[in-house]
């Protein structure tokens, strides 16, 4: 277990990747759990040393959400922007695109999949994953931007950094000189911005402003967990332009002749491939982040619409 301080990184063998995360567990006076998408067995073996006095959410998604009913006796806090999915849990696919790409009907399957533990799951995505119900079922505490907690000798201010999803946000811990940055987590696979509530420009500058901090560490939800903020820096670049080489991909495409949002989406460019597409969710995440894209590629006016036609300009 990494420790900086009372932080103590609770990582996954393999690497935290999707759909788990790393697990921050702040061992102060004021025990607390942020993002409890780490291993189960991980997670009870703290609950049986310890009292969660609270469990804190950067965001909605299902890896940082996942395993919130573990912790029947904490208070669980998210951001006000997405306390809206824990008090209707429809606000959930309409946020993650599904009602974006197949409407109601997106709505009434996550509903009835999510509310029987044995559905059957999907491939490449925790969309029907019964923990979706388990742990949305009780919100304690909102937290607002730039609100500041204090654990004991520990402190916490809320860094609003919106873009990967409307309400995420990123932690600074300044006694320990650390920024937990979550899902800006400068994995090779890239920016997610493909849900409904994403912004392309807000996870830019929202990258952008977190790494302006002058603190010794960056820890990622996924993959690489604690940087240096001069690798932190220098990753960065190299991270976000990966959105670039996607705009670049989506142009090769359009230089063969005019396509339509629904044939550049079956291309899989985003996903690395058509046969991830199978996977409902990962069908509209790929059509929502290039619908994203193609928005980005007209407001730089690289490409024009026309009946429902992309062209190169
Ligand atoms: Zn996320």
């Amino acid at each position: 277990m990494k420790e900086i301080g009372n932080l103590k990184l609770l990582s996954e063998k393999k690497y935290s990747r999707f759909p788990a995360c790393r697990t921050i567990f702040i061992d102060d006076k004021t025990k607390v759990i942020i993002d409890p998408g780490a291993d189960e067995n991980i997670l009870r073996n703290i609950l049986k040393n310890n009292t969660i006095d609270i469990v804190l959410n950067t965001h909605y998604h299902f890896d940082h959400i996942c395993n919130n009913f573990l912790f029947s006796k904490s208070k669980i806090f998210i951001n006000e922007i997405e306390s809206v999915c824990f008090k209707d849990r429809t606000n959930i696919p309409k946020k993650v695109g599904a009602y974006e790409v197949r409407g109601q009907q997106g709505i009434d399957d996550w509903l009835k999949y999510t509310k029987d533990p044995n559905s059957e799951q999907t491939p490449y995505s925790p969309s029907r994953n019964h923990k979706w119900v388990l742990s949305t079922q009780r919100l304690d505490g909102i937290y607002h931007n730039e609100q500041v907690f204090n654990f004991g000798s520990t402190e916490m201010k809320i860094i609003a950094t919106p873009g990967h999803s409307a309400g995420f946000s990123c932690l600074l811990f300044p006694n320990e000189g650390a920024i937990y940055s979550g899902d800006i987590d400068l994995t090779l696979w890239g920016p997610w911005y493909h849900g409904t509530d994403s912004d392309i420009q807000d996870f830019i500058d929202s990258a952008n402003k977190i790494a302006k901090f002058n603190v010794d560490f960056f820890i990622t939800a996924h993959e690489i967990g604690v940087v240096t903020r001069e690798d932190f820096r220098e990753n960065l670049r190299d991270y976000l332009s990966i959105i670039d080489r996607r705009d670049i991909k989506i142009l090769n495409q359009l230089e063969n002749g005019p396509l339509t949002l629904e044939q550049i989406r079956d291309y899989g460019l985003l996903y690395g491939g058509p046969k991830f597409l199978i996977d409902p969710w990962v069908f509209n995440w790929e059509t929502v982040g290039i619908r994203k894209h193609l928005e980005r590629l007209e407001d730089k006016g690289k490409i024009i619409k026309e009946n429902g036609n992309y062209y190169l300009k």
